[in-house]
């Protein structure tokens, strides 16, 4: 006799539960869904042709297994021939819910990592011109690589401090936590205006001035002051 409450029973294979390293133990993060900001740092927002003083930051998502990027091995994507790389303060929660209070938004963080949110910018220049959403752009295979994540009772939560990106050891992104337009907090508490949080959901915070693209054989290395770093090989 067949039981739909029997979560065993599977008429196929069930998918496998993206996770992340946390620093310091074996268990793992398990991701359940990535939100990302979109200009939420004046200088990037005016590298991309917008004023960070009329448009507000705004939200998309990519796929949670898109943080699997084995070995560090970032496989450039197909369609595309100008894959941008965007470094982050990514903010993993260990609690969610709706409409969550300013004051208590960072109770729901569990820790920090250091992400990269990888973007195939010529489909993403078209959608644009299109009006089109931005999956396609955003949300391909190993879009989202991520250091582990570092738990915020042991570094506390970051609100200052070096975002950097190099490519062959030379640095292209360099700013700082304290120019985000939203702050961690706010960031939270609208998301959860708009969506129900819960524990497993990973948010990119928005990248700094200097993105740019990437070649197979590049070496990435990144990180935020005092919170990761993390280095890919693109192949
Ligand atoms: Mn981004």
């Amino acid at each position: 006799m067949s039981d739909a409450t029997n979560s065993t029973d599977w008429v196929i294979p069930a998918p496998r539960q993206p996770a992340l390293p946390v620093q310091g133990e074996s268990a793992r993060f398990p991701v359940r869904r990535i939100y990302c900001v979109g200009r939420n740092y004046a200088d990037h927002a005016i590298e991309m042709g917008h004023d960070p003083n009329r448009e507000s930051p705004f939200f998309f998502q990519k796929n949670p297994d898109a943080v699997e990027v084995p070995d560090g091995r970032f496989p450039y994507p197909v369609m595309s021939t100008d894959v941008h790389h965007e470094i982050e303060l990514v903010v993993a929660l260990a609690m969610g819910g709706r409409d969550i209070p300013l004051e208590s938004a960072l109770d729901c963080v569990y820790g920090y990592a250091v992400g990269i949110d990888m973007t195939r910018r010529d489909l993403q220049a078209e959608a644009k011109k299109q009006g089109r959403p931005w999956e396609v752009d955003k949300a391909f295979e190993a879009s989202a690589p991520c250091s582990a994540i570092v738990p915020a009772e042991r570094i506390g939560h970051p609100a200052a401090g070096l975002i950097w990106l190099d490519v062959n050891g030379e640095r292209r992104q360099s700013g700082d936590l304290n120019q985000l337009i939203w702050k961690v907090p706010e960031v939270i508490a609208t998301l959860s205006a708009l969506f129900t949080l819960a524990p497993g959901d990973l948010i990119f915070t928005g990248t700094p001035a200097g993105v740019g693209p990437v070649q197979r054989g590049d070496r990435i290395s990144g990180g935020v002051e005092g919170v990761a770093e993390l280095s890919l090989t693109v192949v």
